[in-house]
Order: structure tokens, then sequence, then C-alpha cells
């Protein structure tokens, strides 16, 4: 699906960053012949493919609107791109019933966006899913949207404990770099989001991103200290509680992921993430939900994997550069 390009997306955010990225991806242009055929790569080998092993996680899009329109969204949300519509609290519940219908093993509800809090619906659905005994994994910046809903968010803390994790994006520990990515008078706002999560005993974690040239260790070490300053009550040595994520860049060359990979890489597809999850979108246009591979990958048709839960437990290709860079190599090579 075409979407808005970058620069014609910011504009229409008041938060709009200036200049580059701090996270770009630094590599030449994807070759047009590269993950164009799920089943061979431009080499000719054969490419390498993830079978669902148990869908311990079902992750929903709430909806691509979002109040930040940040440099490098993935998902390329804003203000003003709804390409994901605000999936509904019926659809959602349409989808816990598949899992309790089918007897599978899912334990935990992700929701992501664009900004979940924007979504009307949304704490509707995140009632639903703690009611029904689920563990929930929110995705959110913690800005002005979730704020609107302390009251709620307070009685379902009080009512399900650490069952609700609201994960906060915190692109560096720098203010500099945050807003470089995230845009002007991001930073603050976020940062009082997490210190009344914290302040309120929520079962909290953060998602990083490392700026080129920066180690893990040193990014840990950074967001430790900004913790222990704001009295933010997260662990930064923990992986868990802070996720430090790698790049992505779908129009920058990497390599293609052949099957020969796993034992190169010395890793198996059972620990990837489509080998455990899928994600739910409600595309603009369309009548009613699908259920794409990953929460990485929403608009690309090669990806959708059908209307249900039974019909998306088909193996996924790895045939976009998304599988490659973020999820198989994270860094490494995987030429022979
Ligand atoms: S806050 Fe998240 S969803 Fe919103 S534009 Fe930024 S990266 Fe995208
Ligand atoms: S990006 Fe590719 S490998 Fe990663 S979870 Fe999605 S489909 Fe699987």
């Amino acid at each position: 699906m075409a979407l808005a390009r970058t620069s014609e997306r910011v504009r229409k955010s008041r938060n709009t960053p200036v200049g580059p990225s701090p996270f770009a991806v630094e590599a030449a242009p994807l070759p047009a012949a590269k993950f164009s055929d799920p089943e061979v790569t431009a080499k000719g080998e054969a490419r390498a493919s993830v079978p669902l092993v148990e869908l311990e996680t079902l992750w929903f899009n709430t909806g691509t609107l979002c109040n930040l329109a940040c440099a490098t969204c993935y998902i390329e949300s804003s203000p003003t791109n709804d390409a994901l519509v605000y999936i509904s609290a019926a659809h959602v519940a349409q989808y816990l019933d598949e899992i309790e219908s089918g007897g599978l093993a899912t334990r935990e509800i992700g929701f992501t966006g664009g900004e979940p809090f924007m979504n009307p619906d949304f704490p509707a659905m995140l009632s639903d899913v703690l009611d029904r005994g689920y563990e929930a994994l929110v995705l959110s910046n913690a800005m002005k949207p979730l704020r609107r809903h302390e009251a709620a968010l307070l009685t379902m803390r009080e009512k399900h404990g650490d069952r609700l994790t609201m994960r906060i994006s915190l692109d560096h520990y720098t203010q500099t770099i945050h807003e470089g990515e995230r845009g002007p008078r991001s930073w603050e706002p976020a940062m009082s989001g997490l210190r009344w999560l914290s302040d309120n005993g929520f079962q909290i974690a953060v998602a990083g991103r490392l700026p080129p040239g920066e180690t893990d260790a040193l990014a840990r070490a950074g967001y430790a200290l900004l913790f222990e300053g704001e009295g933010i009550a997260i662990d930064a040595q923990d992986p868990t509680a802070l996720t430090l994520f790698p790049e992505m860049d779908e129009t920058a060359d990497i390599a293609e992921i052949t099957t020969a990979c796993w034992s190169i890489l010395d890793k198996h597809p059972a620990d990837i993430m489509c080998a455990t999850s899928r994600m739910v979108v409600h595309r603009k246009g369309e009548a009613a939900p699908r259920v794409a591979a990953c929460t990485l990958i929403p608009y690309d048709p090669g990806f959708d994997l059908g209307a249900t839960l039974d019909e998306a437990s088909q193996p996924v290709a790895l045939n976009h550069p998304h599988c490659a860079r973020f999820c198989v190599l994270g860094g490494a090579s995987c030429s022979a």
C-alpha cells in the first residue's frame, strides 16, 4: 500500500522532527531483484521460512493515527495517516473468542499503533483482554492521549496488577537524540508520563534504539543514569525491561535469508518472532480486520495470512528486508 512519504507526513504533526533521523541506516539501496520471490532469493537459493510453533502472543494494531510523526516510524504513523483504521472492541473480542474456541495457548495480547490511547475503543478492549485473564502489553509514547485515561488505567492496575505492562518508547536517553527522531517538545511529556506510570506502581518497560556506533552497554549505562535520576523503577540492564531495537529500513540493501543461514548463524526458526506471534490489522477500505504475519509488516499483501487465526497459522516466507535486518541478522552476517 502506498503511503505518504515521511516528508509529507511530518509536516502534519505539531512535533515535526527537524533534520534527518539520528537513527538513519547507512547502506546502499536495496537491489530490486532481492525479496521478490517467496520461494527463492535473487541468487536462486532456497528462501528460509518460519513455521508457527504456537501463538503465544497476539498483537492488535489499534490504528495508525498517532499524536507524533517520528522521522523513521516503521508504520508511517502520524496525526493524519489512517491507513490502518481504529480497530473496534467488537472485532478484538471476535479474535479472543477464536483463541478460546480453538483452545490456543495464547497467554499475551499486545497492542500497538499508532498511539493506542487515541482509539476511542481502546479502554474497552484492554479491559476485555485483562478480564479474560490474559497478560496485556501496551506500547505507547506516554504522552497526552495516555494521560487522558489515567483514571481508567489506575482502575485496571488495581484490578489486574502486573498482568498489565506498559512499554513506553523513549528512543534515546538524551533529549537531543530522542527529539531528533520524535520532534521538538516530545521529551518532557514522555518523561512525565513515564514518571507517572512508575510513581503509580505500573509494570513498566522502555523501548529504546541504538544510534549508529553506540554499543548496547553504553546505551544501558546512559538509560540507567536517566532512570536513577528521574526515580523511574526500571532496571536498564534487564533486556526485557529495556529493549534496544535494531534499525529497520526496507529501502537499504541487506542479505537475503536462505535455509542455509540457520546453521551458519546458529539460529533456529522457532526463535523468530513470527514463530510465536501474529498481528491483527484493520486496513482502511476493508470490511473487517485481517491477520498479518507480524507487527513489522502490516501492509505487504505477501504477509497477509488470512481473516482468521486458523488461516494465519501457515508458515511465513522470510521475503522482506525487515526479516533479514531486524529479525535474523541483527547486525550479523550470513555469508558462508
Ligand atoms: S510514536 Fe510510535 S507510532 Fe507514533 S509516529 Fe512515533 S514511532 Fe510511530
Ligand atoms: S519481519 Fe519477517 S522474520 Fe520478522 S517476524 Fe516479521 S515475518 Fe517474521
